[in-house]
C-alpha cells in the first residue's frame, strides 16, 4: 500500500463516517455500584481491554477488585464522535446519581433531549437485570421519540463469558446488516444508469471518472428508491412538520439541565436544521436521515471514490481507527 498519501484521506473519511460509534455502560461484576461510561467504535476490543484480556488501554478500570466488568448497555447510531462524547460527559457528571436506576434514567433523559432526540438513536441492552430496571423506569421518564429502537436481543444473565459473547454477536449483527445493505446498494448502482426519483436526472455510478454524487437509497426490503441526496433533503424538509413533541422535548430538556448542569450543549441550533425523518417517496416507510447520509457516504467508499481504491471489507473502515478514537471517561467506584 502506498504511504501516507493515500491513507490520509481515507482516515479522514473513516473518521467522519464511522461504521459504528457507541457509548457504553460498564458495571463491575464484583462491585455492583461501580460503573464506567465510555465511547468507542469497537465495543468488543474495548470490553476485552477493560477486563485486561488485551493489554493496552482502558487503564481506569484496572483497579484491583473491580474486574471483571460487564457491558450492560450500548447507545449507538450517533452521526459523529462528538455527539457520542457528549453523552459520555453528561452521564458521568457527578450530579447524575450513582445507582443503576439513575444511570438508566439519565440515558432516558438524554434520548429525550432535542439534540439527541433528532438522531433516532438505538439502545442495546445486554443484561437481564438491566432490562428489568429499564422496564421499571423508576423515574417515570417515557421516551418521546417512538423511533428510538430498544433491542433486547443478546440478553444474558450476569456472567463474564456470556457477556463478551453477547457483545461479539451484537457487533457481528451490525456488520452483517451494513454489509447486506451495501451489497444491495452497490448492485443497484453498478447495474446501469439510474434516474433520480425526485428530479428525474441521471445518476451514473458506472462511468469511469469518479465524480459520483451522494445518493439516497431506501434501506427497506424490496424498495429500490434512489435519488440524489440533495434532492431528498428538499423532499424531507417539505415533509417535516413541527410536531407537538416540542413541548415534551422542552420539558425533558429542562429536567435534564436542572439535574445536570451542561445545558448549553443540548440546545438545538436555531433555524436551518438538518432533516430528521420522512416517508420514503417510493415505499412510504419511514427513513431516518442520519442513516441515509451514513450509507450514502459508505457507498462511495465501497465503490471507490475520487481515485481511491474501493474498500472491500467493512472492517477496513475501522481498521486504522483504533484506540485513539476511544474515550476514557470518568469512573465511579464504590467500595
Ligand atoms: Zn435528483
Ligand atoms: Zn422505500
Amino acid at each position: 500500500m502506498p504511504p501516507s498519501g493515500s491513507q490520509g484521506p481515507r482516515k479522514k473519511l473513516a473518521h467522519s463516517v464511522p461504521k459504528f460509534y457507541g457509548c457504553y455502560l460498564l458495571r463491575s461484576i464484583p462491585k455492583q455500584n461501580s460503573f464506567y461510561i465510555g465511547s468507542t467504535p469497537d465495543p468488543v476490543r474495548r470490553l476485552r481491554q477493560h477486563n485486561g484480556e488485551l493489554k493496552a488501554g482502558a487503564y481506569k478500570t484496572k483497579r484491583k477488585g473491580f474486574r471483571p466488568w460487564e457491558m450492560i448497555m450500548i447507545v449507538h447510531g450517533f452521526p459523529n464522535k462528538i455527539a457520542a462524547l457528549q453523552v459520555t460527559r453528561i452521564t458521568t457528571s457527578k450530579t447524575a446519581g450513582r445507582s443503576v436506576h439513575h444511570k438508566l434514567g439519565n440515558v432516558r433523559l438524554l434520548l429525550n433531549a432535542p439534540f439527541f432526540n433528532r438522531m433516532n438513536l438505538k439502545v442495546q441492552i445486554f443484561n437481564s437485570e438491566t432490562y428489568k430496571i429499564w422496564c421499571t423506569n423508576k423515574f417515570g421518564i417515557n421516551l418521546s421519540n417512538q423511533l428510538i429502537h430498544i433491542d433486547y436481543n443478546n440478553i444474558q444473565e450476569t456472567d463474564e463469558d456470556l457477556n463478551i459473547e453477547s457483545v461479539v454477536n451484537f457487533k457481528q449483527a451490525q456488520i452483517e446488516n451494513d454489509q447486506k445493505l451495501l451489497t444491495k446498494f452497490k448492485e443497484m448502482l453498478q447495474y446501469g444508469e439510474k434516474s433520480c426519483i425526485v428530479c428525474d436526472k441521471t445518476i451514473d455510478y458506472i462511468k469511469t471518472d469518479t465524480d459520483y454524487p451522494l445518493v439516497g437509497i431506501c434501506y427497506h426490503d424490496s424498495c429500490d428508491h434512489i435519488s440524489h441526496l440533495s434532492c431528498l433533503t428538499t423532499y424531507f424538509r417539505e415533509q417535516e412538520t413541527e410536531i407537538d413533541e416540542k413541548t415534551a422535548d422542552e420539558i425533558a430538556l429542562q429536567r435534564l439541565s436542572q439535574r445536570i448542569k451542561i445545558s448549553e450543549i443540548t440546545k438545538l441550533p436555531k433555524g436551518n436544521l438538518i432533516p430528521q425523518k420522512a416517508k420514503c417517496p417510493s415505499c412510504d416507510k419511514t427513513l431516518i436521515w442520519s442513516s441515509l447520509v451514513r450509507y450514502s457516504t459508505m457507498i462511495r467508499l465501497v465503490i471507490g471514490y475520487d481515485g481511491k481504491e474501493p474498500i472491500t471489507e467493512l472492517e477496513e473502515l475501522e481498521g486504522e481507527v483504533n484506540d485513539k478514537y476511544d474515550d476514557e471517561a470518568e469512573l465511579e467506584l464504590t467500595q
